[in-house]
C-alpha cells in the first residue's frame, strides 16, 4: 500500500505522503505552459503548490467528518486530484453494515464539497479585489493567473472528484450503494471495473483532445489500485482464521529453565518470542532479545524471573484482525493459541506480516485466474 509514495511530514498525527504521480505534475505544468510561452519557474511552482493546497484542503475535509464517525486516520496519501486515507482498523470503532453506507457517502461528499466552498470564497474575494484576473477567461488554469488558477482548480477538484471513478469520491458514493446489496470486498471490486474502464476512456480520449484528460486517466488508474490493495489486505484479514496461518511447529521454554539454557535453545530456533509452559498450563511469554538483555544486565537467572506474564491468548477460529488488534494495542510480538487450556499453535508478529502477504497474493492470483 506503501509503494510508489514517499512520506513527506506529519499532520495532527497522520503520516502525510506525496504519490510519485505528484512528480508528474511539475513537470506536466513545465512542458504545457512552455507551449504556450517561455516557462516561468516560479510561477509554475506556485501553480503546483496550489494544486496541492486544494487538495490537502479537500482531505482534510475527509478526515474530519471521518473522524467524527470513530474512524481513526493513520495515512493519507496525495494523488495530484484526490487523496488516499488509510485508516487505523484496529482503533477505529467497528459500524453496522447497514449505516456503514451513509457514513461513507457524508464523508464521500464532504471533500468536493470542501472545494466548492473554498472555490466561492476565492471568487468572492479575487472578483472585486483583483480586476485583472478574468475569472471567465480561457485556459482556467495557468500559471501566469494564479487567482483565477485558484479559484478553478477547486472547481476542477470539486468536479472531477464527483466523477463515478473509484476511489474518486463519486466512485465511493458508487461504492457504498453497491455495498448495500453485496459484501464490500465485492462492491470494491465493481467499482474499480467501472474506474478502470472509465480510466482507460479518459486517457484514450485525452490523445485525441486535451492531454490534461490522458493524466487524469493515468492517476484514477493509480489510485484506483491502491485502494484494491488496501481492500484485499482488509479482505484477508478478516476472512483468514488463525488456525490457517498459526505455527504448529514451535519451541517452547519452562518457567524452570535458567536464561543460559533457554539462550541455548533459543540459538537453535528460529522463533524470537517464546511461549513458556508449565506442564500443559501456559505461563507466560519471553523473547530471545528480552533473554539476552537480561543476561546481560543480570547475570544468569530463572526465566520465571524475567517472562511476561501479561498477554492475550486467542483461540483457532478468531480472525487476522483480531489478532493484529491484539498485537498491536498492547504491543506483543507473540499471541499463544489454546483449546480446552491447551497450547495448539503460536502467532508471532514476523509470522502474521509474511502470511498475510502469502495470502494477498494468492487471492489475487486465484480471482486474476477466475475472471480470465
Ligand atoms: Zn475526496
Amino acid at each position: 500500500m506503501r509503494s510508489f509514495s514517499v512520506q513527506v511530514g506529519r499532520l495532527f498525527g497522520v503520516e502525510v505522503r506525496l504519490h510519485l504521480t505528484f512528480l508528474i505534475l511539475p513537470l506536466f505544468v513545465f512542458w504545457t505552459e512552455s507551449t504556450v510561452r517561455s516557462a516561468n519557474g516560479p510561477r509554475d511552482l506556485a501553480l503546483v503548490g496550489i494544486v496541492l493546497a486544494c487538495v490537502a484542503a479537500h482531505e482534510i475535509g475527509h478526515m474530519l467528518v471521518a473522524r467524527r464517525y470513530g474512524l481513526i486516520p493513520k495515512a493519507v496519501i496525495l494523488l495530484p486530484l484526490c487523496g488516499v486515507t488509510v485508516f487505523d482498523e484496529s482503533r477505529s470503532e467497528t459500524i453496522e453494515p447497514s449505516a456503514a453506507w451513509k457514513r461513507d457517502v457524508r464523508v464521500a461528499l464532504t471533500g468536493p464539497l470542501v472545494n466548492l466552498v473554498l472555490a466561492i470564497i476565492a471568487a468572492g474575494i479575487i472578483f472585486p479585489v483583483v480586476p485583472g484576473a478574468n475569472l471567465w477567461k480561457w485556459p482556467f488554469l495557468q500559471a501566469s493567473n494564479l487567482p483565477r488558477s485558484l479559484v478553478w482548480a477547486n472547481l476542477y477538484l470539486a468536479g472531477l472528484n464527483l466523477l463515478p471513478t473509484y476511489p474518486l469520491d463519486g466512485g465511493r458514493i458508487l461504492r457504498a450503494f453497491f455495498a448495500r446489496s453485496m459484501d464490500s470486498a465485492a462492491a470494491t471490486r465493481r467499482a474499480v471495473s467501472i474506474s478502470h474502464a472509465l480510466a482507460m476512456m479518459l486517457m484514450v480520449a485525452g490523445l485525441f483532445s486535451d492531454t490534461w484528460l490522458t493524466m487524469v486517466g493515468v492517476i484514477i488508474f493509480s489510485a484506483a489500485q491502491l485502494e484494491e490493495r488496501a481492500v484485499i489486505f482488509q479482505s484477508v484479514l478478516d476472512n483468514v482464521r488463525l488456525e490457517e496461518v498459526m505455527l504448529t511447529d514451535f519451541a517452547t521454554l519452562s518457567p524452570a529453565d535458567t536464561l543460559e539454557d533457554a539462550l541455548d535453545k533459543a540459538v537453535h530456533s528460529l522463533q524470537d518470542d517464546f511461549p513458556v509452559v508449565r506442564g500443559s498450563d501456559m505461563v507466560g511469554v519471553i523473547s530471545k532479545a528480552r533473554i539476552l538483555e537480561a543476561l546481560r544486565m543480570e547475570g544468569n537467572g530463572y526465566v520465571q524471573a524475567v517472562m511476561n506474564k501479561i498477554f492475550e491468548v486467542s483461540v483457532r477460529q478468531e480472525s487476522l484482525s483480531s489478532a493484529f488488534r491484539k498485537l498491536t494495542a498492547r504491543n506483543l510480538s507473540i499471541i499463544p493459541i489454546v483449546e480446552d487450556q491447551r497450547l495448539v499453535g503460536i502467532v508471532t508478529l514476523q509470522n502474521l506480516m509474511h502470511s498475510m502477504a502469502l495470502l494477498a497474493e494468492s487471492r489475487k492470483l486465484r480471482r486474476d485466474n477466475a475472471e480470465s
